[in-house]
């Protein structure tokens, strides 16, 4: 008996494996709305039975409804195909279309040289294949050909589209947040008083924070929370509050709308980041500027281009990388980010030593990178003050009319608050009375709805309560209104600049962020050699001033005027000058030692006379200078028989009659007895039971007045 059905190529190899019926839909839509291709897929099983198979050898893949068959990536029904191919348990596998299977040209040709390898037939609506067979092969291979171009023609179109669509500014997604959405899908500005002021308020805050953690930290400490009109779930497009974060706040900033641009592909993805199986990865996030569609003065704005462009500038500055100026931070070295090093041309770091006030800048970039000696330093104190009073004297002529405009800053501030604070009990009051009339409006027989409305009519009028509260604890402890007092305060103070900008309650972030505004960098050229440093301050606007430093240098011959020392020294050594005076005489001269040291003293002068070879010491044994029963440590250490450590050591618990000559030596007094008691107190074994004499011993004889 014979098949009309039966293709001649099928071998009875074939039917003593089974049949697959693969059946999959691009998209879970697709499932929905194509059921009649579905119904028509699993229809191939009778085929499959017509062509000999019994039924129950004809197995049905349908895991992939729902799934691309862009790449065999996550489709486990085409995997298992494969499988069950390389596995050698199937003889035929049928598809509506060839393009069902795969739509990537590899995974088909894996298909086909694994269907190949175990005589697998394929075949479809048209007739049956067997890809062992040349131009049976080919046919398949052009299949596959064609159901990949298909695909990307289907793409390319639907991507033409929705891009000529953004070309225009058409293409819409959800609207950010102080936006709804019209009809047409294009974005307003909401017409929510109160979501308008929080927005304006988040813009004016971050002009003068300067950080977004900044102000996220001002929004958390006022209770300002951010509308959010969800896009989607059960409460779409209505108004919520919530808390504010950093990236809703980075979002925001970042967001061209708000200055009424249109944007359009500001997150591409780029397949070479993107990981297998996470299909949100590899996204790129691109400046407005690079966005492929960006289209100006297409919306309403909030501020300005320029502002916008503004707030940019302002993020990139901030962040924490080489090319950045970093946010200004805490530490007190005024020039963080703003100096480069004239040498080499890189930006020098700030270095914190000890204690926090004691900074020095450095460029240390090439010995980083490169190994190199450090290419120069600099004590960050002397550089900061010569800034900071250059600074000052620049901002002098402006500074009564900035304390006025500080007035207006106050009082302006303090408005906004009042405002958002004034729109949130208007909300909470407008959301209990309407709490009340839905309550009023249920028919008391109702139980089951009256008793949900009374809960949540209670629930709006605690809410306003609690907010009524808040406000008035923010009015305690927010500014007052500035009386003529504190705005004479003010006036008064902006003629004291340097009192002001070194007054305690001046954060040195603040000073940072006044010569940001007035400085673009400053350049430095350290002489390594001597003390001399060449400082060029670099002012917004394009001007340069240059100014010369003498810097704290770590040895005296780097000091410029360090011949004129030597000679000076040399001069009052040989006076026979005492070591303190000489001191004295140098700090009124106006020398200086080195190290940030501001005054010479008796020691340093000894030391550097000693090194100098101008010493003024008497010759070893010499006795001038003692009087009767008096010697200096060594000398007293021979007399005993002891170690002059050891005589040190009772210098130094007191346990000697000693004083000090002029040059700061130590001269003991010891006669007869004291030697004695001396000698004794080196003998006496240290033990419980002598420690009544060894108190004896420790104390000195009285010295006889001379
Ligand atoms: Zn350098």
């Amino acid at each position: 008996m014979t098949n009309p059905l039966r293709s001649p190529k099928l071998r009875p190899w074939h039917l003593d494996r089974s049949a697959i019926v693969y059946v999959r839909q691009s998209t879970p839509q697709q499932v929905l709305e194509h059921q009649e291709s579905t119904a028509r897929q699993y229809a191939l099983v009778d085929r499959a039975v017509a062509l000999g198979w019994p039924h129950d050898c004809v197995t049905v893949i349908d895991n992939d409804l729902g799934l691309s068959g862009q790449s065999a990536e996550g489709r486990l029904g085409f995997q298992r195909l494969l499988a069950e191919v390389a596995l050698d348990h199937v003889g035929l596998i049928l598809g509506l279309e060839m393009s069902r299977l795969a739509r990537s040209c590899k995974d088909w040709h894996q298909l086909l040289e694994l269907c190949a390898r175990f005589r697998t037939l394929l075949a479809d609506a048209d007739g049956v294949y067997d890809p062992t067979d040349y131009n049976d092969r080919l046919l398949l291979g052009l299949k596959g050909t064609m159901s990949e171009a298909e695909l990307h023609i289907l793409k390319e179109r639907m991507y033409q589209g929705r891009l000529n669509k953004a070309r225009r500014g058409e293409l819409f997604g959800p609207p950010p947040i102080g936006y709804i959405a019209l009809p047409s899908g294009e974005p307003t500005i909401d017409p929510d008083e109160q979501v308008q002021a929080v927005v304006r308020l988040i813009f004016d805050q971050f002009d003068r924070q300067g950080t977004v953690h900044g102000l996220l930290r001002y929004l958390v400490h006022h209770r300002i929370q951010i509308p959010v009109r969800p896009p989607y779930g059960p409460n779409r497009g209505r108004l919520e509050w919530r808390r504010p974060s950093r990236g809703t706040l980075l979002n925001l900033l970042h967001h061209p709308i708000y200055a009424g641009a249109y944007r359009h592909g500001y997150r591409p993805t780029d397949p070479r980041r993107q990981q297998p199986g996470r299909p949100g990865t590899g996204r790129r996030v691109r400046r407005a500027e690079e966005c492929l569609v960006l289209i100006r003065d297409k919306l309403p704005a909030y501020i300005s281009w320029e502002r916008f462009q503004a707030n940019q500038q302002r993020l990139a500055d901030n962040r924490a990388r080489h090319n950045a100026m970093g946010a200004p931070r805490a530490g007190a070295a005024l020039l963080g980010g703003l100096l480069y090093c004239e040498r080499c041309g890189r930006r020098m770091a700030v270095h914190y030593a000890g204690q926090k006030s004691a900074s020095w800048y450095g460029c240390g970039r090439g010995a980083a990178d490169y190994a190199e000696p450090l290419c120069q330093s600099l004590s960050g104190q002397v550089l900061d003050e010569l800034v900071a009073s250059q600074i000052l004297a620049a901002v002098e002529p402006a500074a009564l009319e900035a304390s006025l405009a500080a007035v207006a800053e106050v009082e302006r501030e303090r408005a906004a608050l009042l405002q958002h604070w004034q729109l949130r009990l208007e909300r909470a009051v407008y959301e209990s009375e309407r709490a009340a009339r839905q309550y009023q409006v249920c028919e008391p027989e109702n139980r089951l709805v009256g008793r949900e409305l009374e809960r949540r009519w209670e629930e709006a009028l605690k809410q306003q309560r609690q907010l009524e509260e808040e406000f008035r604890c923010w009015q305690q402890s927010a500014v007052a209104r500035l009386t003529a007092a504190d705005q004479e305060a003010i006036r008064t103070l902006a003629s004291d600049l340097p009192a002001v900008w070194q007054a305690d309650t001046t954060a040195p972030a603040d000073r940072k962020r006044i010569a940001r505004l007035l400085l673009e960098r400053v350049t430095v050229m350290v002489d390594k050699d001597s003390d001399n440093v060449d400082v060029r301050l670099h002012w917004s606007g394009g001007l340069t001033s240059t100014h010369q430093l003498v810097r704290p240098v770590s040895r005296y011959d780097q000091q410029t005027n360090y011949p004129r020392l030597v000679q000076r020294l040399r001069e009052m050594s040989a006076q026979r000058h005492s070591s303190s005076a000489i001191a004295a005489k140098l700090n009124a001269e106006r020398f200086r030692p080195p190290k940030r040291t501001q005054q010479f003293t008796a020691a340093m002068v000894q030391r550097l006379t000693l090194r100098l070879g101008l010493s003024r010491r008497q010759p070893h044994g010499s006795r001038e200078g003692l009087g009767r029963h008096e010697y200096r440590p060594t000398e007293l250490a021979r007399q005993l028989g002891v170690s002059r450590d050891l005589v040190r050591r009772w210098l130094r618990v007191g346990w000697l009659n000693v004083r000090r000559d002029e040059d700061g030596h130590h001269i003991i007094w010891a006669d007869a007895d004291e030697l004695r008691r001396l000698r004794a107190l080196h003998r006496l074994p240290r033990t419980w039971a002598n420690k009544a004499r060894l108190a004896e011993l420790k104390k000195p004889k009285q010295r006889p007045t001379r």
